[in-house]
């Protein structure tokens, strides 16, 4: 069994994902062809969007959007404790300061109640402006926009939104990564949506924010003059071969892949919720299921239980295994365990099942009965 069952998909769709390779070969418009305009296209429609700006990795998505908004040395900028690196790295390396913030245990998403306790200490402080909040769409679940953007406004910040693990979720029928100011996402192979590399994207309404983007992607290059460049930006651009196995791969997702990964989630939480703390999926919310997470007892009795999953063959992952705030990267901003209480506990007890559209019913079947055997 595969974790997360990339070769099924392939299968599912080679004719169309080999012809579009194959195409791009034909053209030779490896950079900047026309499928990467038409998938951007695609992708903004989807969202509900005006712009989509594709870009190199979900990583640079997030920072190009940062250096849009000129986010730098003495900025503080609010994430989640409990989310991959990027969503903090990527406001480090511009030199600003990550506020690590605590999560709420039922959603794994960023607290909103913490999240303003930390913007009042900041302001207490006065070492840093606060600037920008980036909430993370963890394991495919949109943040708590509805509590969130009320205190963005409330503070005058920008909100990033890191939908990197959430697209396709959405909240009230209003898809991830429309709700920030600007939004980034991933096509990292294993994301919702994945290409058979690195890939990434950012979204906006603002048509100044859409020119800067395409110009930071491109070294900070004129619109007009490529040789003249008007500020300092990044290379990163998606690869027109990664924009065509997008396109077919983008058809399946919102033709069933999304409705799919759903049904599956369904049948693990059928199965598992008398013994387990299976995903809560708060009324409103549709989740895309970049991860599908339990929650056990303890961090030995989830130990054990990887373990015996792995005896059976069955992968599974820890996500994550330590908080942000416990990276050594981070150590010099002496963040103590008892500031996030709910991220501590979230990574000793967390175990994620395979997840993707591709289960079976008898996989389902056979994962829940190793977890339920006891
Ligand atoms: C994967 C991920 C990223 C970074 O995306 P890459 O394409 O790997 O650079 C950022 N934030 C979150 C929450 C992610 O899961």
């Amino acid at each position: 069994m595969e974790f997360r069952d990339l070769k099924a998909q392939y299968q599912a769709l080679k004719p169309e994902i080999d012809a579009g390779i194959q195409s791009v070969i034909d053209s030779t418009a490896f950079i900047l062809g026309e499928p990467v305009a038409e998938l951007e296209r695609r992708l903004a429609e989807y969202v509900g969007r005006k712009y989509c700006v594709t870009c190199g990795n979900g990583t640079d998505a997030l920072q190009l959007a940062l250096m849009v908004w000129g986010v730098g040395p003495g900025d503080a900028v609010f994430t989640s404790d409990f989310t991959y690196f990027a969503s903090a790295g990527t406001s480090s390396i511009l030199g600003a300061t990550p506020v690590l913030v605590d999560i709420d245990l039922a959603t794994f998403n960023m607290d909103a109640d913490a999240l303003e306790q930390q913007i009042k200490r900041i302001l207490e402080e006065g070492k840093l402006t606060p600037k920008v909040i980036v909430p993370v769409d963890l394991f495919g679940q949109p943040a708590d926009y509805d509590k969130i953007l009320p205190i963005a406004r409330k503070y005058g910040l920008k909100v990033l939104e890191d939908g990197a693990q959430g697209f396709g979720g959405s909240l009230r029928g209003k898809l991830a990564c429309s709700f920030g100011d600007m939004s980034a996402t991933s096509f990292f192979p294993a994301k919702p949506l994945g290409c058979y590399g690195d890939g990434g994207a950012v979204f906006t309404d603002s048509p100044q924010e859409e020119a800067r983007l395409r110009s930071l992607r491109a070294q900070g290059k004129s619109p007009v003059d490529k040789y003249d460049n008007r500020e300092i930006g990044i290379n990163s651009r998606l690869d027109t071969i990664q924009a065509a196995i997008l396109l077919p791969k983008f058809r399946a997702f919102t033709d069933y892949e999304v409705k799919d990964v759903n049904r599956v989630a369904n049948w693990y939480t059928e199965r598992l919720k008398e013994k387990f703390v299976t995903p809560t999926v708060p009324e409103g919310f549709l989740s895309s299921w970049a991860q599908y997470t339990i929650l056990l007892k303890s961090k030995a009795k989830r130990d054990a239980m990887q373990a015996r999953l792995k005896a059976n063959g069955v992968p599974s992952m820890i996500y994550y295994p330590r908080g942000l705030h416990q990276q050594e990267a981070y150590k010099d901003m002496k963040l103590s365990d008892e500031m996030f209480p709910n991220t501590v506990e979230a990574t000793g007890r967390v175990l994620s099942l395979p997840m993707h559209p591709y289960l079976k019913i008898e996989e389902i079947d056979r994962v829940c009965k190793i977890l339920l055997d006891q």
